[in-house]
């Protein structure tokens, strides 16, 4: 099956830096959207797709098994990879992972990255998001309406990398000439609603513009996450030549593979308070006692003023810190607490105090969220902070029922009946 292909990565317009990948390497095409604070979530998407390329290279991903595996391959790599380096840990990744054959789609899918059948100008979501939203929605507590702006809609309940072993949802689509599919991050599709992708699809003809045109319009509606599309248009179904060049993929098509996102631009460490008076200075004049000559007790008033009017910068700097400054995090016991200060350390000390705590520990929220919790979410006032808190206690409710209700991992269930067949 000959397939036209057009993808762009961009990294929005609020982040930055772009922790989302992906993988076009004719037949096998990938979104993976990564998480985990800082640097992680970029090591994690891409830990994925590297992973996934290279096993793709050892075996074949034409049947279901072993397309499913590939992305199990992924999640082992990530697992392994944050649990040999504290700075990584908790890190994680969606994962959505399509193989053209040559009459049709098979996807591998963890997370909410999604992807779509757009078919005589009709879009279909073809994968269901691993988050708590979507949970919601089937069990009827929702409205699918309500879940596209519900504030916890980026809490996802599957992804790569946090646990050893993960269940693979699998999905299967007949594929006619004419046909696109999408593959994109939720930087798209919390961005622009179906309507807008499917009035792109229809109206862009080659498939990088209608890429570049998703792209834009997520940014114009705000851009607040990476973005990732890939768009996929089969041109015709299962010529002898495009047989031949998706039995052996890896080795015909290396050169072809463009991969991950673009190189993040240097980040800067996000500046939210302006740098405090030095303080430190304190331990040099005491070991300044060598100098002579009569110089030396004016520059020793003059040091010890200094000394003064730094301490009393640091101290009005720390109080102006304390506050005005608040964050949600864990107190040492792991209750949830909102805090003054900020949770960073400045030149080597920390300011901080405890304003108020929660009855709900850290432990009963999602592991993503956790990751996020242990390193302070700010709000911009106490109120902000207060509102942060009790959604966090509603989170960790919700999270407590849905994890009772569970019947269990589900995985083997997940991979045999999640199937999703088209047949026309
Ligand atoms: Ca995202």
């Amino acid at each position: 099956m000959r397939v036209s292909v057009g993808v762009k990565s961009d990294v929005g317009r609020l982040r930055q830096a772009n922790e989302d990948s992906f993988l076009v390497l004719e037949p096998l095409f990938a979104v993976a959207d990564g998480m985990g604070g800082h640097i992680a979530g970029d090591v994690a998407s891409s830990t994925a797709v590297d992973r996934i390329k290279e096993s793709s290279a050892r075996a074949s991903a034409s049947d279901p098994e072993t397309l499913a595996q590939l992305v199990r391959d992924a999640n082992t790599a990530i697992w392994e990879k944050s649990q040999s380096d504290p700075s990584l840990r908790g890190m994680g990744t969606t994962c959505t992972l399509l193989f053209v054959d040559d009459t049709r789609a098979r996807i591998a899918h963890v997370g909410d990255s999604r992807a779509y059948l757009f078919r005589d100008g009709r879009l279909e979501q073809l994968t269901e998001d691993h988050t708590l939203v979507q949970r919601m929605v089937r069990e009827g507590r929702l409205q699918r309406e309500e879940a596209v702006h519900h504030p916890q809609r980026s809490i996802i309940t599957r992804a790569l990398g946090v646990d050893p072993e993960v269940s693979v949802d699998l999905v299967d689509v007949d594929l006619d000439a004419g046909d696109r599919v999408l593959l994109c991050s939720d930087g798209l599709s919390s961005m622009i609603d179906e309507a807008s992708i499917e009035e792109i699809l229809g109206s862009q003809r080659d498939p990088q513009a209608a890429a570049d045109r998703l792209i834009d319009r997520a940014n114009d509606a705000g851009g607040e996450d990476n973005i990732t599309v890939v768009v996929i248009e089969v041109l015709d179904g299962g010529s002898a030549t495009g047989m031949a060049e998706t039995q052996n993929p890896v080795a015909q098509n290396d050169a072809v593979v463009t991969e991950g996102a673009p190189p993040p631009p240097p980040e800067p460490e996000p500046q939210r308070i302006d740098t405090p008076p030095e303080v430190p200075e304190v331990h040099v004049v005491g070991r300044r006692r060598r100098g002579k000559g009569s110089g030396i007790r004016w520059r020793l008033i003059f040091s010890l003023v200094l000394v003064v009017v730094l301490l009393a910068g640091g101290y009005v700097g720390t109080r102006w810190m304390l506050g005005n400054s608040y964050y949600v995090s864990a107190n040492e016991s792991g209750q949830l607490s909102i805090f003054s200060g900020v949770p960073e350390e400045v030149f080597g000390f920390t300011f901080q105090e405890i304003e108020e705590t929660s009855g709900t520990s850290i432990d009963d929220l999602p592991k993503f969220k956790r990751a996020e919790v242990r390193e302070g979410i700010k709000g911009e006032d106490l109120d902000a902070a207060q509102t942060t808190l009790s959604n966090l206690e509603r989170l960790a409710a919700d999270f407590q029922r849905e994890s009772d209700n569970r019947p269990e991992q589900e995985p083997k269930r997940d991979r045999d009946n999640n199937r999703k067949s088209r047949n026309n």
